[in-house]
């Protein structure tokens, strides 16, 4: 397939590199100078587009996403797929995908799990929303790129599906972290502490595999003086979405605003900016009640 690639960054640079070495032809374009092994960087994005038969994008945010799309929609050829990888808002998704359908495009919303890591292996999950037809064009894509791909449903499906489950690590990684703090108080071994709960009702994904104590379970941005990993400030974006999602749904989410405003004082008046999302532990470790 001639594949064009939008966003060369942390996440979409393997992910460019990994098309490219499975024999697929991959122009890329970033507004950074990048170079990625197989990939013809190009000059502008419609370059990129024009004559594509699948244009991937991976970018910052929504708004990144809508302008992106307004340039290069025109530049493409009719019945081609634009696939956003990007974690951006329901609404800007569905938006984007009724302009593809006007002009004649199918279009995906097929944002990731898995992080840089992943994308490096080839083992992200993708999680997707848009047409059946276009799901099975992309699908020998999403295999290269990754190792599961779910259809979640009409445009839009993929994100809610991506916030749902980002709700779901933010609010059980912060309750993890006040466990673990709580446990030092009352003088419970941190290994005991990750032997008990692993095994029981209070395990989970934050806990068992991306487990916030350093030197306890396995091996985690903890162990790396929570150097990302997962940076705190792309879980408050992830929350941030959650929580317009549920106004515009009118979804009563009282845990994940919490979970957002616990990011947000995190990131923006403590030392959370630049660290894990798991650096949580020392936060709740090294403070009281108050
Ligand atoms: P990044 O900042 O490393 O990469 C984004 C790239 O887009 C940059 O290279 C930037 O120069 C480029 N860019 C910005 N504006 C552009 C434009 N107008 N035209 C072309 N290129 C442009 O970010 P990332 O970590 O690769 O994340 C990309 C997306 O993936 C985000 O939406 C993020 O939320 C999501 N995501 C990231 C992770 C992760 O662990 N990093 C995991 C899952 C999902």
């Amino acid at each position: 397939m001639k594949i064009g690639f939008i966003g060369l960054g942390n996440m979409g640079g393997p992910m460019a590199r990994n098309l490219a070495a499975a024999g697929h032809e991959v122009e890329g374009f970033d507004t950074a100078s990048v170079t990625v092994a197989g990939v013809s960087v190009r000059q502008s994005a419609t370059d990129v587009a024009t004559g594509a038969d699948v244009v991937i994008t991976m970018l910052p945010n929504g708004e990144i996403l809508s302008r992106v799309a307004r340039e290069v929609i025109p530049a493409m050829r009719e019945g081609a797929v634009l696939l956003d990888c990007s974690t951006v808002d329901v609404e800007t998704a569905r938006a984007v995908a009724e302009d593809a359908a006007a002009a004649g495009l199918e279009a995906l919303d097929a944002p990731v799990s898995g992080g840089i890591g992943g994308a490096d292996k080839g083992t992200l999950t993708f999680m997707v929303g848009g047409q059946v037809t276009a799901f099975n064009t992309a699908k020998p894509l999403f295999d290269i790129m990754g190792q599961k791909a779910v259809h979640c449903g009409p445009a839009g499906n993929g994100q809610a599906a991506k916030i749902c489950n980002n709700m779901i690590l933010g609010a059980t990684m912060i309750v993890t972290c006040e466990a673990f703090a709580l446990a030092d108080k009352l003088g419970l071994d941190r290994q005991a502490m990750f032997d008990v709960a692993s095994t029981s009702s209070g395990q989970s994904w934050s806990l068992n595999t991306y487990c916030p104590a350093p030197g306890v379970g396995p091996q985690s941005p903890a162990d790396n003086d929570y150097r990302p990993g997962f940076a705190a400030e792309l879980m408050l974006k992830d929350l941030r979405l959650a929580e317009a999602a549920a106004e515009a749904a009118d979804a009563d989410t009282p845990l994940g605003t919490a979970a957002r405003a616990l990011y947000e004082r995190f990131v923006e008046e403590e030392d959370g900016k630049g660290r894990d999302f798991s650096a949580m532990l020392p936060r709740f470790a090294s403070r009281g009640r108050s």
